[in-house]
């Protein structure tokens, strides 16, 4: 996989894929971590007598009512602050306002062009890897960077499209994460252990189908535990379920004796009232987290395991009262312990319980990193490789 190090980038007009798919509340950025985590591979290019274009998408563009809430000019006004450097916005993602501004740079300038999906407005050009717009987008560049590790896993035109016609590499971003996670993935040192939580068992059959012949341990917990104990026979009360996952349940559970399931749990009749600790869910209970037996047994799992793929959290975090199932398994987590959390709901649990210490690597990219724990191939590397 060529790097961005790889490519003489002096005097060169160097496109960089980003993802500044920010959060954003009121016209207010709520977190600017993906623009610090960009700042590495856009400093190096600068480095480099780079003439520097990104690009990004921002939430989805199905109406002009999207275009104004996925503006990115916002993102350019905190580029610059973090980068101390002019940032000139286009708010353009074609035509003569862009090109003009393009053929205007000089070494070490910066432009962002205005949100990619923009193009999707018009019969979905971006999602759909319209060539014709690729080879636009491409004209305006002489190296494509793929650096968005959170958009690898989607062939649109702003990553694959660019990437098959300008000579490309990766960013610093997104070699970290596939250089973290792939060989951790495809060679896990033994005893190794796969926790998966979250809401449905349906988003995690691709985990569990890839990772269940290497895995020595799965450990469920979340609302997916629940549709496992009903195929057991077990009563789970008002308790979260997918039923028509029970049947595959109950075929994974005769094949492999790897997996384990919560023995007590923490349950409530209205949802962020109560939290009672219970063996035995009643018909009336919605199971909320995994009890204090259960977290001891999954701790003294962890702690014996030299790698651990966590995805998913164990119970309803965004609760005070529910968060305890995954914050007591991220206190067991140590340097010793190969650990990747993919998942964006779980990375953001982790990082609001402020445990991000305690793991080897977290992924930043959510539906990315499932697709790589998946084993699925990334049309957004492969491109360039
Ligand atoms: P990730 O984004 O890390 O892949 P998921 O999206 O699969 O994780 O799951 C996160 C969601 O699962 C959270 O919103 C959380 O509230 C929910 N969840 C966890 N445990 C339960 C439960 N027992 N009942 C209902 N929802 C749950
Ligand atoms: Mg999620």
């Amino acid at each position: 996989m060529k790097n961005i190090r790889d490519l003489d980038l002096n005097g060169k007009k160097v496109i960089i894929r980003v993802d500044f798919n920010v959060p954003i509340k009121n016209g207010i950025i709520t977190d600017d971590k993906r623009i610090i985590e960009s700042l590495q591979t856009i400093n190096y290019a600068l480095d480099n007598n780079a003439k520097v274009i990104l690009m990004s998408h921002l939430g989805r563009v199905e109406s002009e009512e999207d275009k104004k809430k996925n503006d990115l000019s916002v993102v350019a006004v905190r580029l610059e602050e973090l980068i101390n450097k002019k940032v000139l916005f286009i708010n353009k993602t074609r035509g003569k306002i862009l090109e003009n501004a393009v053929n205007n740079m000089k070494e070490k300038d910066i432009i962002l062009i205005q949100n990619t999906r923009y193009e999707d407005l018009d019969g979905k050009k971006e999602s759909k890897c319209d060539l014709e717009l690729s080879k636009y987008w491409a004209s305006l560049g002489d190296i494509f960077i793929n650096d968005a590790f959170g958009t690898s896993h989607r062939a649109h035109a702003s990553n694959v499209g660019i990437a098959s016609i300008l000579p490309s590499a990766v960013g610093f971003l997104v070699e970290k994460e596939i250089n973290s996670m792939l060989p951790i993935i495809n060679n896990p040192k033994h005893p190794f252990t796969v926790i998966l939580g979250g809401s449905k068992v349906s988003d995690k059959i691709g985990v569990i189908e890839n990772l269940i012949d290497k895995a020595d341990n799965i450990i469920i917990g979340g609302a997916m535990a629940y549709t496992f104990l009903k195929a057991m026979g077990i009563n789970i009360g008002n308790s979260k379920v997918e039923e028509d996952k029970i049947d595959y349940c109950k075929e994974l559970l005769n094949k492999t004796d790897k997996i384990s399931l919560p023995i007590d749990h923490v349950v409530s009749n209205i949802i962020g009232e109560q939290a009672r600790i219970v063996d035995i869910i009643e018909p009336s209970d919605i199971a909320v987290d995994i009890g204090p037996k259960t977290i001891k047994k999954y701790q003294e799992i962890i702690l014996k395991s030299k790698t651990v793929i966590w995805n998913g959290p164990m119970g309803m975090f965004e609760y005070d009262l529910y968060k305890k199932g995954t914050s007591e398994l991220c206190k067991v987590f140590n340097k010793d312990i190969i650990s990747i959390i993919g998942g964006g709901d779980t990375a953001s649990a982790i990082k609001n319980m402020h445990y991000e210490g305690n793991f080897y690597h977290i992924s930043t990219g959510g539906g990315a990193s499932l697709e790589l724990l998946e084993g699925k191939t990334m049309p957004g590397i492969e491109v360039i490789k």
